[in-house]
């Protein structure tokens, strides 16, 4: 097979790339910005995900970088009663046999692009943008930067922005769902003791909520505050740097706790990333070109679920490709195999948004009950084998 080639150096492009060439394709990867990077921040990562990274040898590179929390809580956003916690820690790793991994995402970005750079397979191409695409019966095209690159089959891993999206289905403006996070990085040494136990945190509020965990090793907590969006504030995408004094008074009612997390904060160090989404697509694969990751099933982050979503994706792909030498059919089983999963993890994190911001009677209810529904919500996560052709969903 010639060349496979990838547009996108996110998680969802290196992941693939990764994950291709161990099954003894060539790859090459472009990506339209001039080095690998991702926004400081921090990015849960389950068993279903970590099962990947494991397989492509980087249980080890990651060591370093990650924690691995005993929990997840959630809290009453003002009495900080805990209203259900799911055990992570020890009890994941034996019952699904893969850790839960808390990690800044620079340090996994680094990871996964120093493995795609020592592996002889992948070639990787920075300053690339992909900006248009042509397949015929035998084989893709792309062009960048006026040059043309041929290869057997593109995989758009481009995000919510996808260009090789637009290209094969047309353009479509991606949903906003009128709520914005506030993310920021609390060094913990500005924090007293009592508020660095290795859990995960979420608080649910009338209207908002507030998740923080400690980014893997860095010895940083990273804090995610969403909130509603102004109307007549309809961000593109990311807002560079944000109103630390407006970040305060958006959690002011909240618990101590979340309070101290925010003022803490390095008052330049706030960030607004407004929250957009994508309906499910009824499919993403035309002929020699596929989608992957964001691409294709942008999701609302209430269910921290994209990354692992797009490195599923990745680990399902490969092994597809592995199957038969038919390119359009490798690819068509690709895309049957992960519609259901991905559609359902999108429409959840929306119905996850109301269900976080309840108020009144409503949110009496949903305390009363979450308990009961978290474990099994879990575990239809957990338990999936992206590796095992056996274990399709
Ligand atoms: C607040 C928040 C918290 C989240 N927390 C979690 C979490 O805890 N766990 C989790 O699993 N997920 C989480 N997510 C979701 C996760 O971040 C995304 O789903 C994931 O990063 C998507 O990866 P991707 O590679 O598909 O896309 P992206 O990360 O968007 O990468 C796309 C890449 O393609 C490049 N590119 C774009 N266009 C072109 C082009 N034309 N040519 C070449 N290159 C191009 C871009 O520069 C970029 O590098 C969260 C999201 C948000 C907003």
């Amino acid at each position: 097979m010639s060349e496979i080639l990838v547009a996108g150096g996110g998680i969802g492009g290196l992941t693939a790339a990764l994950c291709i060439a161990r099954r003894g394709f060539p790859v090459r990867l472009f990506e339209q910005a001039p080095t690998f990077e991702e926004p400081g921040a921090g990015l849960q990562l389950s068993p279903n995900a970590s099962r990947v990274m494991h397989d492509l040898a980087l249980k080890a590179p990651l060591r370093s970088s990650v924690s691995q929390p005993e929990a997840i809580e959630i809290r009453h956003w003002r009495s900080g009663r805990v209203l259900a916690a799911y055990p992570l820690g020890k009890r994941v790793r034996e019952r699904y046999g893969f850790p839960y991994y808390l990690v800044l995402r620079k340090d996994l970005v680094d990871c996964l692009a120093n493995a795609a750079h020592d592996d002889a397979g992948i070639e990787l191409q920075t300053n690339a943008r992909v900006e248009r695409v042509h397949q015929s019966r035998a084989h893709v095209a792309v062009s960048i930067n006026r040059n043309r690159h041929v290869g057997s089959l593109l995989v758009g891993a481009d995000g919510i922005h996808s260009a090789v999206r637009t290209a094969l289905f047309g353009s479509e403006t991606p949903w906003y769902s009128g709520d914005i996070a506030w993310r920021t990085l609390v060094s913990s040494e500005n924090l007293p003791e009592a508020m660095l136990r290795p859990v995960v945190t979420i608080w649910w509020g009338p209207g908002k909520h507030f998740v923080h965990y400690h980014a893997g090793d860095s010895g940083l907590v990273n804090c995610v505050g969403v909130v509603p969006g102004l109307d007549d504030e309809q961000p593109s995408s990311w807002i560079e740097r944000a109103d630390h004094a407006e970040f305060q008074e958006d959690f002011a009612r909240w618990h101590r706790d979340v309070r101290t997390l925010i003022d803490r904060t390095e008052p330049d160090g706030c960030r607004k990333w407004a929250l957009f989404d994508r309906p499910p697509m009824p499919r993403w694969t035309d002929h020699r070109i596929t989608l992957l990751g964001d691409a294709c099933h942008a999701a609302l982050p209430f269910m921290a679920q994209g990354a692992a979503m797009a490195m599923e994706d990745a680990a399902v792909l490969a092994r597809c490709l592995a199957e038969t030498t038919d390119v359009p059919t490798a690819l068509s089983r690709y895309e049957s195999l992960r519609l259901g999963r991905t559609a359902l993890v999108q429409r959840r994190s929306r119905s996850h948004a109301r269900i976080f911001h309840l108020s009144g009677v409503s949110a009496w209810m949903r305390n009363q009950t979450v308990r009961f529904i978290l474990a099994h919500l879990f575990h239809s996560l957990f338990a999936y084998n992206a590796l095992d052709p056996h274990d399709a969903p």
